[in-house]
């Protein structure tokens, strides 16, 4: 299947932009709380507007299930993805920092279809270092939204920018659009890849490929 790889790559951007006022900026109401009934009005609402009638036995549950559905998919809105990278630890390595393969989905906010993939996010501490799982806790809650991978790209690098002041942050996202692959030009197999290259990674090449290296390893 052929493999069609856009790339993306952010250099333009100022280093401190966003990210403290993550939720804000989207626009999202940080905390309230998902309204059920009200999602299930609205898929009966569609199920009822494409010609389906809602009431058939197969159909019955399906506003609810897709309620608390979008509930999970959605939890990142009721988040604060900075909070995750506040519990770091103080520690002399200044050497990089490598997550690979970190998987995620998330939600186009064009078609309100999945996207899924992998999120690479590699980075130079500055003095504070965070667990691992951290990084993976900000995937989750930066992608857990309606979101566009651009954006998503930018939010996790400018979060490790702002939190832990690094000396510099790379972030690599790939993943396959279900937007893409089942409707509008259909390109199953097509790969987008963005990256967001910041501090050191942005003005050092060697550390640029050095981090590309690690990422890509033998798939290169
Ligand atoms: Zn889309």
């Amino acid at each position: 299947m052929a493999k069609n790889t856009s790339q993306a790559t952010e250099r333009t951007s100022d280093i401190g932009s966003i990210s403290g006022e993550l939720s804000d900026s989207n626009g999202a109401p940080k905390g309230a709380p998902v309204d059920l009934p009200r999602i299930e009005r609205a898929v009966r609402e569609i199920l009822a507007a494409v010609g389906e009638n809602p009431d058939r036995e197969g159909l019955r549950e399906t506003p609810a299930r897709v309620a608390r559905m979008y509930a999970e998919l959605f939890s990142g809105l009721h988040d604060q993805p900075q909070l995750h990278l506040r519990k770091f630890f103080t520690e002399k390595y200044d050497e990089m920092v490598l997550v690979r393969d970190i998987s995620f989905n998330s939600m186009c906010e064009h078609h309100l279809l999945p996207f899924t993939g992998v999120a690479h996010i590699g980075y130079v501490p500055n003095g504070k270092v965070v667990g691992l799982s951290k990084l993976a806790r900000v995937v989750e809650s930066v992608s857990h939204r309606p979101q566009v991978q651009e954006r998503m790209t930018e939010e996790i690098a400018n979060l490790l920018i702002h939190e832990l002041d690094v000396k510099g942050v790379a972030v690599v996202i790939e993943a396959t659009h279900s937007c893409m692959t089942i409707r509008g030009v259909r390109k199953p197999g097509s790969i987008c890849v963005t990256s967001a290259m910041k501090g050191l990674f942005r003005s050092n090449l060697s550390s640029r490929s050095e981090v590309m290296t690690l990422i890509y390893g033998d798939r290169r």
